[in-house]
C-alpha cells in the first residue's frame, strides 16, 4: 500500500521497485522489466519521486512503481554554471552542494523537499520573479524510454521528447539525470507591503518588471481574514545586497519555525485565528524578517506548516491567470469560496513568465499561479464538496483565459482538462506514438486519456 501527500490516496500497488544510484545500474535493474510490461507478462509501471503530488501521479492501482530516489547523484560544474544531478535526487540534497560554491537553484518549488524529476515532470516554479517554469533551466536530461533505450533530449536534440517529458508527468520514459542551470546565489533584503489585490497586478508590474528593479524573488499572499477576504494583499519582494552575488553564505532555513507553525495552524478551523494571523503577516513579518540568502529563503521543509491531524487534510490546488486579470478571477473565485462551505487557508500569488518549452504548458502566457491551501475533512461530504468548488474554479479560471496545475487532486472534469489544456489531445497521442504498449501509466493518465 502507498499513499501520496494528500494522505487521501491508499493505493494497493504491485511492487515497488528501486533505482540504483547511477544511470547505468537504474537502467540496468528497470529495462528487463519494461520489457517484461511490454510482453504483457507484468503490469504497468508508474514512477515515483517524493510522492508529493495529490492525485495518484506518481502511482498506479496494481501496477509497479519505480522509487527513484536512490538516484541521487550531483555533480556541480562551476565554470559552466551548470548542475547534473541523478533525477532522484531531492532539492534538500542540492541546495547544500550549490550554496557551498556560491551558487543556487535558478528554478524550484518554494519548498525543498521534492525531487528533480518530479520537479520536472510538473514543470514546477517558485517565488522567482522574471522567469518562466523549470523547463527553461534545463540544458538536456538523459531518458530511459519505453523500448529501453537510454536517449539524450535537449533543445537540439530529441526535441520532441525534450517538450513531452518536461511537465509530461512520467508518461514518456524515467529522467535519469538532468544538466540544470545554477544562478548566483546572494544576500537578499525583503520589503513588504499591503496593496489591495484589485492593485496587485500594476503594483507587482511597477515593482518588479520596471526597468532597473533588481527584484529577484517575490511572493504575494492574499488576506484569508473573513474581514478582508481575498481584498487585501500582502506583497513581498526580495532584492539582493550589492557585493553578496555568488557569495559562499550561511545556510541557515526561514527564521521561527515553530511560531511560523503556531501561527498557521491556529488559523485552522478558526476565524480569529485567520484574523490575528492577517495582523501578524501584514504588521509584525516586517519587523521580524531580516536579510536572507536565496538558498535559506529555498531550504524551507514542507513541514514547517504540514497538518498531521488524523481528521483533516491539507490540499493545495493552484490556479494561473492573465496577470491583468487577476482580479477578475479573484472576484470570481471569492463568490464560489464563499458559497463552497470550504475552509481556505492560504493564498499565495507567483510570477510565472510565458513558457515556450513544454508541449503540456500552463503558462502559455505571462501568469500568476494563485496557489491555495485548503483545509479539507477526511470525510466523503467534504470531499464532493472540494470537488464542486474546484470544478468552479477551474470554470472560472478558464473564464478568465487562465487554467489549473495538473500535480494536485484529479477533480477536474475530462472537458475542463481538454479546455485548459488545447494540448491534451496531441500530447496523448504522442504518448501512445512513443509508448505504444502503455508501459508507463499513472493515475493521471487513467482518468483523462480515452
Ligand atoms: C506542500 C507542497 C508544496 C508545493 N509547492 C509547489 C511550488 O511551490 N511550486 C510548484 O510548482 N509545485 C509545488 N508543489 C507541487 C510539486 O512540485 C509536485 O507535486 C512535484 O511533482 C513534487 O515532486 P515529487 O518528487 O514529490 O514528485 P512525485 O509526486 O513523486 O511525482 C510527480 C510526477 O512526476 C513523475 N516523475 C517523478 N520522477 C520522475 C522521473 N525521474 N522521470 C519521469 N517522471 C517522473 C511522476 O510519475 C508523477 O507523474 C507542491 C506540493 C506540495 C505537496
Amino acid at each position: 500500500m502507498l499513499d501520496d501527500a494528500s494522505r487521501l490516496n491508499p493505493t494497493a500497488v504491485r511492487g515497488v521497485l528501486f533505482a540504483g544510484n547511477s544511470v547505468e545500474s537504474t537502467t540496468q535493474v528497470v529495462a528487463p522489466l519494461l520489457r517484461r510490461i511490454a510482453e504483457g507478462d507484468d503490469p504497468p509501471l508508474a514512477i515515483a519521486g517524493v510522492r508529493h503530488s495529490m492525485g495518484r501521479q506518481s502511482l498506479l492501482a496494481g501496477g509497479w512503481v519505480l522509487d527513484t530516489r536512490p538516484m541521487n547523484e550531483i555533480l556541480l560544474d562551476s565554470a559552466a554554471g551548470v548542475v547534473r544531478v541523478g533525477a532522484g535526487a531531492t532539492w534538500r540534497e542540492i541546495v547544500p552542494v550549490l550554496n557551498a560554491a556560491g551558487f543556487a537553484p535558478k528554478v524550484m518549488q518554494s519548498n525543498h523537499d521534492f525531487s528533480v524529476g518530479g520537479s520536472l515532470s510538473v514543470n514546477c516554479h517558485g517565488w522567482h520573479t522574471n522567469h518562466p517554469p523549470i523547463a527553461a533551466t534545463v540544458r538536456s536530461f538523459r531518458l530511459l524510454t519505453a523500448d529501453g533505450d537510454v536517449i539524450t533530449c535537449s533543445p537540439t536534440e530529441n526535441v520532441e521528447q525534450f517538450g513531452l517529458v518536461l511537465g509530461g508527468y512520467g508518461l514518456f520514459g524515467v529522467i535519469l539525470d538532468v544538466d540544470l542551470d545554477v544562478w548566483p546565489n546572494a544576500l537578499y533584503s525583503p520589503h513588504f507591503s499591503t496593496v489591495r489585490t484589485r492593485d496587485y497586478a500594476t503594483t507587482f508590474t511597477e515593482r518588479v518588471y520596471a526597468a532597473g528593479s533588481a527584484v529577484e524573488m517575490a511572493y504575494g499572499r492574499l488576506s484569508v481574514d473573513p474581514r478582508s477576504f481575498l481584498e487585501e494583499a500582502i506583497l513581498v519582494t526580495f532584492t539582493p545586497d550589492p557585493g553578496t552575488r555568488g557569495a559562499a553564505l550561511p545556510l541557515t532555513s526561514p527564521g521561527m519555525p515553530q511560531l511560523q507553525r503556531a501561527v498557521f495552524r491556529n488559523s485552522a478551523g478558526s476565524d480569529v485565528g485567520k484574523a490575528l494571523r492577517w495582523g501578524v503577516e501584514r504588521e509584525m513579518a516586517p519587523w521580524l524578517a531580516g536579510p536572507l540568502s536565496r538558498n535559506s529563503i529555498l531550504n524551507e521543509p514542507v513541514a514547517v506548516f504540514a497538518d498531521h491531524s488524523p481528521g483533516t487534510r491539507d490540499i493545495l490546488h493552484e490556479y494561473f491567470v492573465p496577470q491583468q486579470r487577476l482580479w477578475e478571477f479573484v472576484q470570481k473565485a471569492r463568490g464560489i469560496l464563499e458559497r463552497g462551505r470550504v475552509e481556505l487557508l492560504n493564498v499565495t500569488v507567483r510570477d510565472v513568465r510565458q513558457d515556450h518549452r513544454t508541449a503540456l504548458a500552463y503558462a502559455r502566457q505571462d501568469v500568476f499561479g494563485l496557489v491555495m491551501n485548503f483545509r479539507q475533512e477526511d470525510t466523503s461530504e467534504a470531499e464532493d464538496r472540494m470537488c464542486s468548488t474546484t470544478r468552479q474554479l477551474i470554470d472560472a479560471a478558464i473564464d478568465v483565459n487562465g487554467t489549473f496545475y495538473l500535480p494536485y487532486r484529479l477533480h477536474g472534469t475530462d472537458d475542463q482538462v481538454r479546455r485548459a489544456y488545447p494540448a491534451w489531445e496531441r500530447v496523448v497521442a504522442a504518448k501512445r506514438r512513443h509508448d505504444p504498449g502503455e508501459v508507463f501509466r499513472n493515475h493521471l493518465y487513467n482518468s483523462y486519456a480515452r
